[in-house]
């Protein structure tokens, strides 16, 4: 049974690095977060994608234990092109081609409609709103958000976003939704919209914490085989979503351990390009990693 529900885009993607290139690999924010859940729970996708997507994708999400029932078939999947200077932690995007995107009737199929878990990748907040409506009675709703829907939807997000109990999104986006270059006011306005708490990623320097009037700074990993960024926010958001789901505990202890799990996986996906490094990774690699943290994090 599918015990955590992921939205979000299952795209193909086209970037560059300063360490190389990538041409219509397997990307978007569904794909990354499914995956990195896939360590926890079972997961389960609803998205659409086009007649050009390759099956082997689909083939190895299954593989995964990942429920693909949710993705529906349009007509040309979502594309997202893009480029990454030497500051890693800003994608700089040449391109957005919302494809079958466009015309997409969310549709939660009946077997996931119990799911106790909602992870809510970056995807129209217009979107988001309809699969929290379409969840019968979810225990926890997770989302994310970036700086197009701010851009393109910010009204119909600060709606979606009240239905949220976390928000998880990046500092740049904290401060373009709130108005603000401090991220403790961006941090304490979301905190007024949603039930429990709220993550600031910072890319390669970590990520905050803002829960039960406290505050947890997550270290960042000394990487050194570091290649492409590309969906560090998702695989975080999915292990975040997806240790949670698997524990059904929500305390602030708790949600501290989700956000070293989300950097874990996030660090790993940055070692290589599109999913090349999750393909790769078992769960011993992620324990040996959070262990690592946790040493980095004591004096
Ligand atoms: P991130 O985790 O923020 O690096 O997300 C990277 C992924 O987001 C890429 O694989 C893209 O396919 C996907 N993406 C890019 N633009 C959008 C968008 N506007 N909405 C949803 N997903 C997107």
């Amino acid at each position: 049974m599918v015990n955590l529900v992921i939205f979000g885009t299952v795209a193909l993607d086209s970037l560059e690095t300063p360490f190389g290139k990538a041409n219509s690999v397997l990307g978007g924010s569904a794909s990354y977060a499914s995956i990195a859940a896939s360590f926890f729970t079972k997961p389960g996708i609803v998205s659409i994608i086009g007649k050009d997507f390759p099956k082997e994708h689909i083939d190895f999400f299954n593989k995964k234990g990942i429920d693909t029932s949710g993705i529906i078939v349009g007509e040309k999947t979502f594309r997202w092109q893009g480029y990454y200077e030497y500051d890693m932690n800003e994608a700089k995007t040449i391109k957005t081609e919302l494809n079958s995107l466009e015309s997409y009737k969310v549709k939660v199929p009946e077997s996931y409609k119990n799911a106790k878990y909602l992870f809510l990748g970056n995807m129209d907040p217009g979107l988001q709103l309809e699969v929290i409506n379409q969840i019968k009675k979810p225990d926890f709703v997770i989302m994310d958000t970036m700086n197009f829907w701010i851009q393109q939807k910010k009204e119909q997000l600060l709606k979606t976003i009240k239905k949220a109990d976390i928000l998880v999104f990046n500092d740049g986006e904290a401060r373009q939704l709130f108005n603000t270059p401090n991220l403790v006011k961006a941090a304490n306005e979301a905190l007024k919209l949603v039930s429990k708490a709220v993550i600031i990623k910072k890319g390669e320097h970590g990520a905050l914490l803002f829960c039960d009037k406290k505050h947890f700074s997550a270290p960042s990993y000394p990487m050194e085989s570091l290649k492409d960024p590309t969906g560090c926010g998702d695989s975080f958001g999915g292990a975040l979503a997806g240790y949670l789901a698997k524990t059904k505990d929500l305390s602030e202890k708790n949600i501290r351990k989700a956000v070293i799990y989300g950097s874990v996986v996030a660090s790993f996906n940055a070692e290589d390009f599109s999913i090349g490094r999750l393909k790769q990774i078992t769960n011993k690699d992620l324990e040996k990693r959070y262990n690592e943290f946790k040493a980095i994090r004591e004096f």
